[in-house]
């Protein structure tokens, strides 16, 4: 077994060549260090001619945005491509493709998809991929379906969710989404101008009691492998084709987590529009958000109500009737991690770029402000929101 060291430049280079399946892998020459994300290594492997055409992904053992004081476990990059995996064996055109990985090293290597954008970048200068959300429906349509207890034999389920334990990644996320905003707490980070309004989630007893229940079912509710992290920086897109990576927190829990989180980084977006195009010309990229949210909950549901009637292997899970039943419960989940999604990425540590490039301070403390204000309220709504008709309403009503 290789023991575990930092790849350089060079090292992930020879990686390349070594695991990256390339007829001709000495071609690959240079290597560059592109990550953004806030934990990993990211080397993109060029050929001699200077094109993109590998990559190479790393763990390091701590948190890359703190440093060596936050230690994190280098099992999420073995968690991260059997995710990956899994999910490219259910929904191949949805999901970046591995091609190699190692646990001991915690290296990946990986499909190049620098033809893409990331699509949280693309949101933001107000380019439009209408084909993204539905694409996105289906993905997490394919991919939940087919690793639950519709689909999977009890047995295999029982040893897939072993296979998937994921507790220290878990972890930041029970501790991130359903902690830190609703107490004091040192990792917080909002503008000081709200203290008022963040105080008041402090306070809020029927809040506290819904963020419990939704903690409560990511702790227990092994429903499906989850990504676990599908925001719009996790996802890549191109006209016409979407690809989902980046699924370190992969691990079996509540199938709404994964549409709530998506669907949160939508409304993200949303709320986010006037600090980017002036209020006037914010309302039409308001209303593709929108529209992008009605056509990821339609697609998902539709996909995964089709899947259920066709392909479901348990007897009683089959009973008509019951997935539609099931897929209501899901909905009402994923409204209530929207919320939690709303309000950790402005009152939590880690934010997003929708809200933080807002350059007019005043302006961007109000878009800041009423992404909180929405992810309470969808908070405490949840189980009143019948469909994505009403949800939609509901938002618009909140401004
Ligand atoms: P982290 O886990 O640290 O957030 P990501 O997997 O999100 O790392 O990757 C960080 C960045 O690296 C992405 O935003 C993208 O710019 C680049 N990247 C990651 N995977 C690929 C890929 N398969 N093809 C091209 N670029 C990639
Ligand atoms: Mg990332
Ligand atoms: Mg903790
Ligand atoms: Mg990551």
């Amino acid at each position: 077994m290789p023991q575990y060291r930092t790849f350089t430049a060079a090292d992930a280079v020879a990686y390349a060549q070594e695991f990256g399946g390339l007829a001709n892998p000495a071609c690959l020459v240079d290597a560059q260090e592109v990550g953004d994300g806030n934990l990993n290594l990211v080397f993109k492997i060029f050929d001699s001619a200077g094109v993109s055409r590998i990559i190479v992904k790393q763990a390091l053992p701590y948190v890359r945005c703190v440093g060596e004081s936050w230690p994190l476990t280098l099992d999420r990059a073995r968690l991260e491509a059997q995710t990956l995996v899994e999910h490219y064996k259910h929904s191949p055109q949805h999901t970046v493709q591995i091609l190699h990985y190692d646990p001991a090293l915690a290296v990946m290597v990986m499909e190049d998809l620098s033809s893409h954008r990331i699509w949280r970048g693309e949101l933001i200068s107000g380019v439009y991929y209408p084909q993204a959300a539905t694409q996105l429906g289906e993905y997490l349509a394919r991919t939940l379906f087919h690793t639950s207890d519709f689909c999977l034999h009890p047995h295999d389920k029982k040893a897939q969710v072993a296979r998937f334990i994921n507790p220290e990644m878990c972890e930041i996320t029970e501790d991130l989404f359903f902690n830190d905003p609703f107490i004091d707490h040192a990792r917080n980070n909002y503008p000081a101008e709200l203290e008022a309004q963040v105080a008041a989630l402090r306070n809020d007893d029927d809040l506290k009691i819904a963020v419990a229940g939704l903690k409560h079912r990511f702790f227990s509710a092994a429903q499906a492998l989850l990504h676990g992290d599908i925001h719009s920086g996790s996802i890549f897109v191109a006209e016409g084709s979407l690809k989902a990576i980046d699924a370190e927190f992969g691990y079996f829990g509540p199938i709404g987590f994964d549409i709530g989180t998506a669907i949160g980084n939508l409304l993200l977006n949303y709320c986010a529009q006037p600090g980017h195009f002036g209020p006037r010309d914010a309302a039409a990229f308001r209303e593709q958000r929108l529209q992008d949210i009605r056509e990821l909950w339609l697609t998902f549901a539709e996909r995964f109500e089709t899947l259920a009637r066709t392909e479901t292997r348990d007897a009683a899970l089959a009973y008509p009737g019951y997935a539609a039943r099931f897929l209501q419960s899901v909905w009402k989940d994923a409204i209530g991690y929207c919320g939690t999604e709303l309000i950790r990425r402005t009152v939590g540590m880690s934010h997003v770029a929708d809200l933080e490039t807002i350059e007019d301070d005043e302006m961007r403390v109000a878009c800041i402000s009423h992404a909180i204000e929405l992810g309470k309220y969808l908070i405490l709504i949840a189980g009143q929101v019948e469909n994505v008709e009403q949800f939609i309403a509901r938002v618009r009503q909140k401004g």
